[in-house]
């Protein structure tokens, strides 16, 4: 049995990471990237992974017009693929451009508040979740530019955070914006009773930011900064086990 510290975690995301960029691009079937690597020992929680918004709740809007719930998808979907590398088997709120409102929905307005709800149930009925959300910020100064991840209350909640925060700064080092506690404000955050963290990557109507957030390449960055966050997070106090062999 071999043992892994928070610096080969990274290394061995970079690896991953280039691996996929190897395959001509193309990332591989979820499912088949799951049993690439070896189980890592899990903190006792069930990872959810919520990309914020969706469907024809595109959330903020880009200053090239990209809304937010893209963005939130690519790099979701590019966190799991990363984190089924160790073994991690996250659960999806949404695989696709999508909102989760119930059928019976009509207006925009009950779309949204059923598909918030909706993921409320969704995240309450895994016993010992740990919610990741992803999202875009958005400012009306465009000088605003830079990651900042929030957190319930609580410990777990404000731990997470941090150390995906920390992960972040790796990206952009000037940047030393300190997690917060999420605004009442935030129905899902509000309504949920597990911990979870916030991830806002970066901001939409920063001109060069948001170039950088349309890019597979930079999402892909972001994607591994988060999933180092949650594996460093979830080793706290222990070493990662390797394969056993
Ligand atoms: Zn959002």
């Amino acid at each position: 049995m071999r043992k892994f510290g928070w610096e080969k975690i990274f290394a061995l995301g970079v690896a991953a990471s280039l691996a996929l960029t190897a395959l001509g691009g193309q990332w591989m079937e979820r499912r088949t990237a799951k049993q690439a690597f070896y189980p890592v020992r899990l903190a006792g929680r069930q990872l959810i992974l919520d990309a914020g918004h969706g469907g024809e709740d595109g959330g903020a809007v880009s200053v090239t017009g990209v809304p937010e719930s893209q963005i939130n998808l690519a790099v979701t979907l590019k966190l799991d693929q990363l984190l089924g590398f160790y073994g991690l088997s996250a659960i999806l709120l949404r695989e696709s451009d999508i909102s989760l409102h119930d059928p019976s929905a009509g207006t925009l307005r009950e779309k949204k508040v059923s598909d918030l709800h909706n993921r409320v149930s969704a995240i309450e009925s895994v016993p010992n979740a740990l919610v990741v959300s992803i999202h875009q910020n958005t400012f009306p100064d465009p000088a605003y530019h830079g990651s900042q991840v929030f957190f319930r209350d609580g410990e777990e909640s404000q731990a997470v955070a941090q150390a995906i925060s920390e992960a972040l700064q790796t990206l952009d080092p000037e940047n030393h914006r300190k997690c917060a506690k999420i605004p009442d404000s935030v129905y899902l955050m509000k309504h949920i009773t597990c911990p979870a963290a916030l991830v806002e990557c970066g901001f939409l109507s920063n001109v060069a930011e948001e170039e950088k957030l349309r890019n597979g390449g930079y999402q892909t960055q972001l994607a591994l900064c988060i999933a180092a966050g949650v594996l460093k997070w979830e080793n706290r106090g222990g070493e990662i086990q390797g394969p056993v062999v």
